[in-house]
């Protein structure tokens, strides 16, 4: 079968998104399927609604097409501010979108008044991890403004943490957004229907919180995928943490000395290897390089360690040797499952399980 490819377990997949929905049903809080890390695939996000997510989101308008044209048919919400020069598109294949910035709210505004439409606007909160988001004090001026522009729905109001600076959603966190909700319902005498706590990061929150206030909805993707929270890269209980695997395949298998010999300088990628001389090694070479996968994001079959990888090769050493031909499963991070997903490279295969 073609190497490299990525199997994604749609059955492992599927509970892993169940377990979750359930799990958080159980505190009030519906699930916002996350798609992008694989450009939005049918498959998965077919595979999400069977598990009962309220929605999709995806931070690409082309992922978000893709799941249209497959004719899925649940609200789906753009998870990064639009581009100006992309508004017409947004009005017309997501049925909201995260934003932050007026400027675009008003373009989005006079796109979805020409498009016939009404588009929902989740405004972005930044608390903290100063990633996207307006600070909390320019939330009623936003607020205001989205209230009276035609074509233009405010959902509801929503934050992001842990994504650039690894700032944890807290509790202190999640009731400073629940504070500027129920501020911001007091002062224009709306109801905010959605309020978007965060991410797979805010799992351990939402199931250790005593009281998880006005927040009843969450964006994830990672955890459903990978079956970990992403505070500590814990396996979350209950959880497949092997749903997804890359597989590559062995081209070379010899007994070789372990310390490489010569004058050295920088290896391909800058780096100075450090000879330790272990004596003869089982080494095998994965065709797997770079430009498929994150290989520092790779974790091995046990027994087997992961010695370099340059453009294309993958060394790896194990108790015995490899035979050329075989194939090698390995596990992977988020950083690997994306630059996996987005390699011209790599096949990717859903199976039903
Ligand atoms: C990617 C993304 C998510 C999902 O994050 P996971 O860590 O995959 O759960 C949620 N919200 C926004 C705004 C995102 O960009």
């Amino acid at each position: 079968m073609t190497t490299p490819r990525l199997e994604v377990d749609l059955a492992k997949v599927g509970h892993n998104a169940r377990t979750l929905v359930t799990r958080l049903a159980a505190r009030g809080i519906s699930v916002t399927g996350v798609t992008k890390v694989a450009l939005g695939a049918p498959a998965l996000a077919r595979c999400l609604v069977e598990a009962g997510v309220g929605g999709l989101g995806d931070s690409r308008m082309a992922n978000l097409e893709r799941i249209r044209r497959a004719r899925i048919t649940m609200p789906v919400t753009l998870l990064r501010s639009p581009s100006p020069s992309e508004v017409g598109r947004v009005v017309r294949g997501a049925d909201a979108s995260c934003n932050s910035e007026l400027s675009v709210v008003r373009m989005l505004s006079a796109a979805a008044v020409g498009a016939g439409r009404v588009h929902g606007v989740l405004a972005m909160v930044e608390l903290g991890d100063l990633r996207e988001g307006m600070l909390p004090g320019d939330v009623p001026d936003f607020v205001g403004e989205v209230l009276g522009l035609p074509g233009c729905r405010l959902v509801g109001l929503g934050t992001n943490l842990a994504c650039r600076s690894g700032v944890v959603p807290d509790e202190d966190k999640m009731e400073q957004l629940s504070a500027i909700v129920d501020e911001t319902e007091e002062r224009f005498g709306i109801h905010v229907d959605v309020v978007s706590g965060g991410n797979s990061a805010n799992l351990d929150w939402a199931a250790s919180a005593v009281d998880i206030g006005r927040v009843n909805d969450l964006r994830v993707g990672e955890a459903i995928l990978l079956g970990r929270e992403t505070l500590r890269r814990q396996p979350i209980d209950g959880l497949h943490t092997d749903a997804v695997t890359v597989i590559g395949e062995v081209i070379e298998s010899r007994v070789k000395p372990s310390a490489p010999w010569g004058r050295f300088a920088q290896s391909a990628f800058g780096e100075v290897e450090i000879a330790v001389d272990r004596g003869p090694v089982a080494q095998s070479i994965v065709a797997l390089g770079r430009q498929d996968v994150d290989p520092d994001g790779l974790t091995a079959p046990a027994g087997m360690t992961i010695e370099a990888a340059s453009s294309d090769h993958l060394v790896v050493t194990s108790p015995s040797t490899l035979t050329v031909g075989d194939e090698v499963t390995f596990q992977l991070d988020y950083s690997a499952l994306l630059r996996a997903m987005t390699s011209p490279f790599v096949v990717t295969r859903y199976q039903q399980g």
